[in-house]
């Protein structure tokens, strides 16, 4: 394995407030729609916020103990949904920032879903594969039946992956359980297709970035033939936006990941790197590019940029650094607030995370409901109906964005907000 050089994987210099982020845009979005003062202040934290540690023997027979959290903010649409991510420095704070905007993406999805997020703080990379099933296993064994398939449904996120879906559901099934065995399959979404995954998931989040970004091409009137991109982030979201790109005519021509940063500008093949990543866990030593430092990927001359890793990589130095013509946020939270009023500045138009990265969630949905009904849908099923999903949020969002002269991150927001708030309003408060 290759291990990141450390000049080359600094993130950005911005101190992050991941949480109080997302809480700046809530506010900015509830002034923007007079949301009533009450729903802010239930929407302000968590419903549920969930601290696990539990012990895992290592191959080489010592016991190491984990930390794992799941946070539940609101179910007042529907069962809590969100990604589990595996990251060393993931933290209780991460997790209800991202948990919270799954209530906002799924709302302006309208999936029947609120929104969650867990994750387990350690590095992937540094445990072997049976130590990965050994960890995910004691992991959803210590959530128990603080998860299932009708009050809160896992997903993968960075650092998981169908894999880790499929020992997930197996764990709960054969712990808690269900009476109907069909419906346990419906306790986690993005398994593998032979464990009641649905086709399209993989690729779901490039997926529904691409159908932003060919929106964006055509309102714009923007030829995507023939342009030039940069991706940070060469794990499910980067390779499979890359992939799908090429097939639009779009090269690849830098890229980076936690080990580093390449450019080629003739275009990498997706393909090949995507085969390469698989095999040896990062771009390093790919033979197809050229070592670049992190400022001069940043910098690229480039038509799209698709952050695809974590959050907060956009300060404002990099956004200063910039130079394309679009952000489609394929990460959740790539761009601190400061950044992002220099990109504004600076005239870059940006397609916002809870729009841009939705089409994962909303391909989960249709697992999910395939699970219920003990179908499987075929590939064109799948595609046709994030087509149609994508492009009418993206069509909400700009309307919204035009109607009232906001920023899309706030019209997407307001929109999410709207849903939310009709709910509330229906219902009214218990007791
Ligand atoms: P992944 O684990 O498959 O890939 C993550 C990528 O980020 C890897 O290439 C990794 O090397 C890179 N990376 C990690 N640290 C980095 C650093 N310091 N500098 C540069 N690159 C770094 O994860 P993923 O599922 O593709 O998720 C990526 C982002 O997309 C996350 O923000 C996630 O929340 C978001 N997202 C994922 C999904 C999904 O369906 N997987 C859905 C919506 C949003």
């Amino acid at each position: 394995m290759n291990e990141p050089t450390p000049s080359q994987s600094i993130d950005s210099t911005d101190k992050y407030d991941f949480f109080g982020t997302i809480q700046g845009y809530l506010d900015a979005a509830s002034k923007a729609i007079d949301l009533e003062p009450y729903i802010r202040t239930i929407l302000s934290q968590p419903k549920n916020e969930i601290m696990v540690h539990f012990p895992v023997k290592m191959d080489d027979g010592t016991v190491r103990l984990f930390k794992g959290y799941r946070v539940q903010h609101s179910n007042i649409i529907g069962p809590f949904k969100g990604g589990v991510r595996y990251h060393q420095d993931v933290t209780l704070d991460d997790c209800k920032a991202l948990a919270a905007m799954m209530t906002w993406k799924c709302a302006l999805m309208r999936l029947p879903y609120g929104g969650g997020k867990g994750g387990v703080k350690f590095d992937p990379r540094g445990v072997s594969r049976a130590e990965l099933q050994r960890i995910t296993r004691r992991f959803f064994f210590s959530l128990g039946s603080n998860i299932g398939p009708d009050f809160d449904i896992p997903a993968p996120d960075m650092g998981t992956n169908a894999q880790c879906m499929a020992w997930a559901m197996d764990t709960y099934a054969n712990t808690v359980g269900h009476f109907n065995k069909q419906a346990v399959k419906g306790v986690v979404t993005g398994k593998p297709i032979a464990s009641g995954g649905t086709l399209g998931r993989e690729k779901a989040t490039g997926q529904g970035v691409v159908h932003c970004i060919t929106e964006w091409a055509r309102e714009s009137a923007f030829d995507l033939e023939g342009a030039t991109m940069i991706v940070q982030g060469f794990g499910n979201v980067g390779s499979n936006t890359a992939l799908l790109l090429s097939k639009l005519g779009v090269s690849t021509i830098a890229v980076g990941d936690h080990s580093g940063y390449l450019a080629n500008p003739e275009g990498f093949n997706a393909h090949k790197l995507a085969d390469w990543v698989a095999e040896h866990r990062s771009i390093a030593g790919y033979p197809g590019g050229k070592t670049i430092s992190r400022d001069e990927f940043f910098s690229m001359k480039a038509d799209l940029f698709v952050p695809a890793a974590l959050e907060n990589q956009i300060g404002e130095h990099e956004a200063r650094l910039l130079n394309v013509k679009l952000i489609a946020e394929g990460a959740n939270g790539p761009t601190s607030p400061a950044g992002e009023r220099v990109i504004e500045e600076r005239g870059i138009a940006l397609l916002p995370d809870v729009l841009a990265n939705s089409g994962g969630v909303t391909v989960s949905y249709y697992e999910w409901v395939q699970n219920k009904r003990s179908e499987s849908w075929t590939i064109e099923e799948v595609d046709e109906k994030l087509e149609i999903a994508m492009k009418r949020a993206y069509a909400e969002v700009t309307a919204m964005a035009r109607a009232r002269k906001l920023p899309l991150r706030i019209a997407a927001y307001a929109v999410a907000l709207n849903r939310i708030q009709s709910v509330y309003r229906e219902r009214d408060l218990f007791p």
